[in-house]
């Protein structure tokens, strides 16, 4: 007959995406200790399937001391993960293609400045000179020149490696299947074979952390987005920056083999753990593509896919304490931010588990703001935020 087996610790965390792994490497680096339950493989989610954007340009205010923090600690990836993970400060262009796009950056430029993102608008001969490579109807568009981009395969596994190595328990293919909360511990089950007993206990599943939430009385709007992915052949390197657009519809980077990695619309998920990218959403991204940069106009698409990620109505992320549970603490609808801002919330995970507060800012992301404000006498439900945003 087999036993369960028993692991008592400081933290446990549910979910091995960069978030979940980040903060498991963080709360080593603070010398506590922690199981990390993973149901798949670490970084197979989101996480490394992800557009691999490392951009601050463009995200909300409220998300940029997070963002800020994140752009630290990505220029310290060699020595805190062991691999640069391809990451480059290629600089990200968001493209503006008429007067009110370029207003529209000029806008968030001025909103942005006291963050220090340098940001440079960039048209006419400048744009002419520094970028022969784009269609026509570029007009201009605004330079970050310290955004980047990535690998999501190699960096997102990478931290819960490093986690690992820092000591961390970490625990692949291993659901959590049943939690309960005395009062004092959570008592985390996987299957028959592992129990896991923790003071804390962090929710970073990602598009699946509803469950977990809703099990302990904060049920949350969470649905779950697929933005639709593609990849060309290697072509001779002509792109280096990580472009976008103003209003979303397309973003690409050119990797250093050569490959153009492309992304826009949205898939379309199989089932509650798959997605893939529809035939017509990779349709209307291949003409979006040839318009914006020409050279592509014979390159072959080698792969499509797409993947799953939370969304929350505001698309804002949850990353607080518990309302309800003492020592429970969510990290989780990172909607397109969260491989760029994933390292610094596992930091702030870390902070808000020891001491109960986070140095960064993060009211904005608190469960309140889903408290129903009084019902109005006739009350009209808004549409949902299109989901097509570039991440
Ligand atoms: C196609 C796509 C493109 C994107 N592009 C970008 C981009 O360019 N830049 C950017 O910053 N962000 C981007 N994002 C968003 C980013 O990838 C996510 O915000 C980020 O990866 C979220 O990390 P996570 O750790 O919260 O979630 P995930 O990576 O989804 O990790 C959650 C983990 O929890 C596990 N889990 C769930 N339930 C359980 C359970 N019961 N027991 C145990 N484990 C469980 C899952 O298996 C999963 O591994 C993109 C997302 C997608 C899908």
């Amino acid at each position: 007959m087999s036993s369960t087996r028993l692991i008592k610790t400081d933290v446990a965390i549910v979910g091995g995406g960069i978030v979940g792994a980040s903060a498991a490497l963080a709360l080593r680096r603070m010398g506590m200790a922690v199981v990390l339950l993973e149901r798949d493989l670490c970084g197979s989610r989101s996480s490394g399937v992800n557009f691999g954007g490392v951009r601050r340009q463009g995200r909300p205010l409220s998300q940029l001391p997070l963002a800020q923090r994140a752009h630290r600690i990505w220029a310290s990836l060699p020595a805190l993960i062991g691999t640069d993970g391809e990451y480059r400060r290629s600089g990200h262009f968001k493209i503006g293609r008429s007067e009110a796009d370029m207003a529209a950056l000029e806008h968030y430029a001025d909103l942005s400045r006291d963050f220090d993102l340098g940001l440079e608008l960039v048209s006419g001969q400048r744009l002419r000179t520094e970028c022969p490579w784009l269609g026509g109807r570029a007009l201009g568009g605004s330079l970050c020149p310290e955004d980047g981009q990535a690998n999501p395969r190699l960096v997102s596994p990478a931290f819960a490696l490093a986690a690992a190595r820092a000591g961390a328990q970490i625990f692949e293919r291993s659901p959590l299947t049943a939690v309960a909360h005395d009062g004092q511990q959570f008592t985390l089950q996987s299957g028959h074979s592992l129990a896991v007993q923790a003071p804390l206990l962090l929710n970073c599943a990602g598009a699946w952390a509803g469950s977990l939430a809703a099990q302990f009385g904060e049920a949350v709007p969470l649905r779950s987005g697929h933005p639709a992915m593609a990849v060309t052949e290697p072509l001779p390197f002509f792109m280096r920056w990580s472009l976008g657009v103003e209003g979303g519809g397309i973003y690409c980077r050119q990797v250093a083999r050569g490959n153009v990695v492309l992304g826009g619309g949205s898939g379309v998920g199989l089932d509650t753990d798959r997605a893939r990218s529809e035939r017509s959403a990779i349709a209307t991204l291949g003409e979006q593509a040839i318009a914006l940069l020409p050279a592509l106009k014979h390159a072959q698409l080698i792969r499509t896919w797409s993947g799953t990620e939370g969304y929350l109505p505001d698309r804002q992320p949850v990353l607080c304490t518990s309302r309800t549970t003492p020592g429970l603490i969510h990290g989780f609808g990172f909607a397109g931010a969260g491989f760029q801002i994933g390292p610094a919330v596992g930091e702030v995970l870390a902070e808000l588990a020891r001491d109960g507060r986070s140095t960064t800012p993060i009211a904005a992301f608190s469960l309140a703001r889903f408290d129903s404000p009084p019902a109005p006498a006739a009350a009209t439900a808004p549409p949902p935020p299109a989901l097509t945003q570039t991440p």
